[in-house]
């Protein structure tokens, strides 16, 4: 489809792309440096299909990855069934003109305005969640690409691990390459493909959006299903009776059954036990062992390793010791001898079904992506004149702000800086520009009204009706994403 982006011929029948700060020359029949526009008979064009989402194509049916499509027929679908997205649509660079589609269509008789514009984010980034307990490395530490620094793993959570990856530093602020080779891992990891990664002082991981991460090799299947505590507190009844003491390994917070609150009300006596690392609160430990890839996201693999000898003022011989994991992975069954020692035993039949209902309630180990950016700056002046009344807008949620057609979050404080789960897009919606930069589909949508209020380029407003239908792809809505021109009606808009 021709380009909104303004083309200037130059001689050798070159044509000057201006859709952003490279500004190629680009030959007939060949693609500018982002493999975005291209010259086509002297024309600049778009080369990937405008994508328009439409509710009426499909109840219920999966956004799909897009293709060039040449089965168009024509057909305008109803205004209030049809979403413009920003995906194909193009950039309009600098940003004081206007956005490349402005698009208006009347919704349950209101008239309604979306701007639509594939931002060019030189300050972005995605955080990435890792369902894992196993140690992919010091918080902090750097996480690199081919071995170009692109993050750092930072806080983990519950049973993840984080990663936050790009930003303004490693895109523009290091060596050429560095921007490069984060710029690439970012558009990989936003458009769905797979990236390896190795942490300085930690694991090597494979990490692809809404699958499982692969660990030093190891596809990861389960995500736990709370640290050491939370185990018991769970499962402490159905262990009663069938064993004497649990011991739930955990890096984060190690549980013991008899010691901890569920055991005392339950009425299970003391065993004597004695734990290694450093005791919080009853029946709960921190530090039992270090982190590692083995048992719990620790670094054993002998389980007995965090035990002391048992108290023989308490302890008796026979007594029935269970240990295990968070996830259910580990788990081994042991007996005291006749020295209070633990001798590892057969797992009780009574016990493989309280063990196997721990990994039953471990949800599956996924990779998560967030990209985050900030939809600022000279962005909205595509969008208005006065571009403080945008971000005011949105902050009053007068203007719903969508990324490819999917619901974002909009961090609140100053600026428009929003997260979006990037398999929420259809697949490949993202691009680059070699600045270096990621390219992403945005879109406000808001009343006609409000837009005039706003300050909004009204001269371009343009009816939905009037889109040359050549060249759009019109893609099946996603159904657990809210219909951008009813966010209020979704069951759930994240997540
Ligand atoms: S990198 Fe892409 S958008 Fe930028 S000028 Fe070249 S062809 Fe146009």
């Amino acid at each position: 489809m021709p380009a909104d982006a303004d083309a200037v011929p130059v001689k050798d029948d070159k044509i000057r792309c201006d859709a952003c700060p490279v500004m190629c020359f680009i030959k007939p029949g060949m693609t500018g440096a982002c493999d975005r526009y291209a010259n086509a008979d002297g024309e600049l064009v778009r080369v990937d299909p405008h994508v328009l989402l439409d509710r009426t194509l499909s109840h219920g049916g999966e956004v799909v990855p897009f293709v060039r499509s040449d089965e168009w027929d024509g057909s305008i679908v109803p205004q209030a069934e049809t979403f413009v997205t920003a995906i194909g649509a193009g950039t309009t660079y600098p940003d004081y003109k206007p956005a490349p589609f402005i698009v208006s269509s009347e919704v349950d008789g209101v008239d309604m305005v979306t701007v639509v514009t594939e931002g060019i984010f030189s300050y972005c980034g995605v955080k990435v969640k890792i369902d894992t307990d196993r140690f992919i490395g010091p918080e902090t530490h750097m996480v690199r690409v081919e071995g170009e620094a692109v993050g750092h793993v930072t806080t983990g959570e519950y049973g993840s691990q984080m990663l936050s990856l790009g930003g303004v530093h490693h895109l523009t602020g290091g060596s050429k390459k560095e921007g490069r080779v984060t710029c690439d891992a970012l558009l990989e990891l936003c458009n769905g493909k797979a990236v390896e990664m190795s942490i300085d002082g930690g694991a090597t991981l494979v990490v692809q959006a809404g699958r499982a991460p692969i660990v030093n090799g190891q596809t990861e299947t389960r995500m736990r299903v709370g640290c050491g505590s939370a185990t018991i507190g769970i499962f402490a009844k159905q262990w009663h009776g069938k064993v004497d003491e649990v011991v739930v390994v955990d890096d984060h917070i190690t549980g013991v059954l008899s010691e901890h609150q569920a055991g005392k009300l339950l009425g299970i006596p003391d065993t004597g036990i004695r734990l290694k690392g450093r005791r919080s609160t009853p029946g709960r430990y921190f530090q039992v062992a270090q982190p590692g890839t083995g048992w719990g996201g620790t670094d054993i693999d002998d389980p007995l390793a965090i035990l002391g000898p048992f108290d023989p003022k308490v302890a008796r011989p026979g007594l029935r010791l269970l240990m295990v994991s968070t996830t259910g992975e580990h788990a081994a069954y042991y007996e005291l001898d006749e020295a209070l020692r633990p001798v590892q035993a057969e797992m009780p039949q009574a016990l493989v079904e309280p063990v196997d209902r721990i990994a039953e309630n471990c949800e599956p180990a996924l990779s998560t992506v967030l990209f985050i950016g900030g939809a600022g700056g000279s962005l909205r002046a595509g969008v208005t004149e006065n571009p403080v009344r945008l971000t005011r807008s949105v902050k009053d949620a007068l203007t719903y702000v969508t990324c490819g057609g999917a619901p974002v979050y909009v961090w609140p404080g100053g600026g428009i800086t929003f997260m979006v789960d990037v398999t929420r897009l259809p697949e490949n919606a993202f691009g680059y520009v070699p600045t270096p930069a990621l390219v992403a589909p945005i879109e406000f949508t808001l009343k006609l009204s409000d837009y005039a209020a706003l300050g909004g380029h009204m001269d371009y407003v343009r009816p939905l009706t009037t889109l040359d239908p050549g060249g759009r792809l019109s893609l099946p809505h996603r159904h657990d994403n809210p219909w951008p021109f009813a966010p209020q009606g979704a069951r759930r808009s994240h997540g």
